[in-house]
């Protein structure tokens, strides 16, 4: 047998010994053998996992409102929060969307970036107070008197600003893989573990990646009024803002970039890992994507936003626009949950009261 210095064994390192007769390689060390084929695939498999991700993102054109439009909008400024939000000159007597407050003042609007599309609210104030309301019938253990107290006619419509990624996305990934087997005769129990070297490669397109450009609008409550339907959006008109607010962005675009290539590169591991059943213990051992046609465009989303002061406190939601998909905590009432589960656990003693029963009768 010859030492065959080039190829190491894909599973433990060690150096493989070429055998002539078998015409493999074989390692010494772990006992397994390969095809110079086999060691080829995975050679050129580690190349691709191996090297570095690049995400290409063309840079984001920016475009600006046109006077006439920047004539009928206002700015607003919320005293208590500090939110720095767009309406136009119409709102009235608003309040802040995103704490409450009744105190917001107007001033001249400030060249804000344009959006290049948005998806207009759907649902209207009526529409998304009965969304809350069913929201509020799910909630467990809420308290009776939550809903005649709120006042939630001060709901605000808001356009949310959002970064939009589109790309496509090739990648290769690597992963260990087993597979049991187990069986017995009448001495042992044996299991027999083989290992895998999987190797995963393709691309995956993708459009309308969201990433929050609003440091006011919590990520948690936006994520969780997620999906949208891009399908309905449309470009963008500053007469859709009209009986709304819109926030400005203030994260930038190049600190979402970093929360886009994430979102891409779970994703498509997840998509890919998705190909490895029939395997147990699958690991990633290597992964490497590369992003192409990258663009990034400017967005407003469409929520409803409730603050409701119960008991010294400030619930906040967040209603989906377009879907009426409520996010928020709610309230709940120690009366009601107690005496839940004191009917529980009366059910559940009448049950073990009931087993005893049977249980002696059968002695
Ligand atoms: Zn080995
Ligand atoms: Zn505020």
């Amino acid at each position: 047998m010859d030492t065959v210095q080039n190829y190491k064994c894909p599973c433990c390192g060690a150096p493989l010994a070429f055998d002539g007769r078998e015409q493999n390689l074989k390692c010494n060390s772990c006992g397994n053998e390969f095809s110079a084929d086999t060691l080829e695939q995975v050679d050129s498999s580690d190349s691709k996992t191996g090297s570095e991700s690049k995400f290409d993102w063309t840079h984001y054109e920016e475009r600006h409102f046109e006077p006439a439009d920047s004539d009928t909008l206002v700015s607003y400024t919320c005293s208590s929060c500090g939110a720095e939000i767009t309406g136009d000159g119409a709102m009235g007597a608003a309040v802040c969307p995103y704490c409450g407050n009744s105190a917001i003042i107007k001033s001249q609007f400030e060249g804000a970036l344009m959006p290049d599309y948005l998806i207009p609210f759907k649902l209207d104030k009526r529409a998304a107070e009965d969304a809350f309301k069913r929201a509020c019938g799910n909630a467990p253990f809420l308290p009776d008197e939550f809903m005649d107290k709120n006042k939630i006619d001060e709901m605000t419509g808001i356009y949310i600003p959002f970064w939009m990624f589109d790309c496509d996305c090739s990648a290769a990934v690597s992963y260990s893989a087993k597979r049991l087997f187990s069986w017995c005769d009448n001495q042992y129990n044996y299991v027999r573990t083989d290992h895998y070297r999987l190797f995963r490669e393709g691309s995956v397109a993708f459009e309308n990646i969201p990433v929050d450009a609003s440091k006011k609008a919590d990520d948690t409550y936006m994520e969780s009024i997620e999906p949208y339907d891009y399908s309905e959006a449309v470009d963008f008109k500053t007469a859709y803002l009209s009986g709304f607010f819109a926030d400005k962005y203030d994260v930038s675009v190049e600190d979402s970039i970093e929360r886009a290539n994430a979102r891409v590169k779970n994703s498509t591991e997840a998509a890919f890992m998705s190909t490895t059943d029939g395997y147990a213990a699958v690991v990633p051992t290597g992964s490497s994507l590369s992003t192409s046609n990258g663009k990034i465009r400017y967005s407003l989303l469409p929520v409803w936003m409730l603050n409701i002061k119960y008991n010294g406190q400030i619930y906040k939601y967040a209603i989906n626009g377009q879907t009426g998909k409520v996010a928020g905590e709610y309230p709940v009432s120690k009366s009601k949950r107690n005496k839940y589960f004191a009917k529980v656990f009366g059910i559940g003693l009448a049950v073990m009261l009931c087993a005893i029963w049977v249980y002696t009768k059968f002695m």
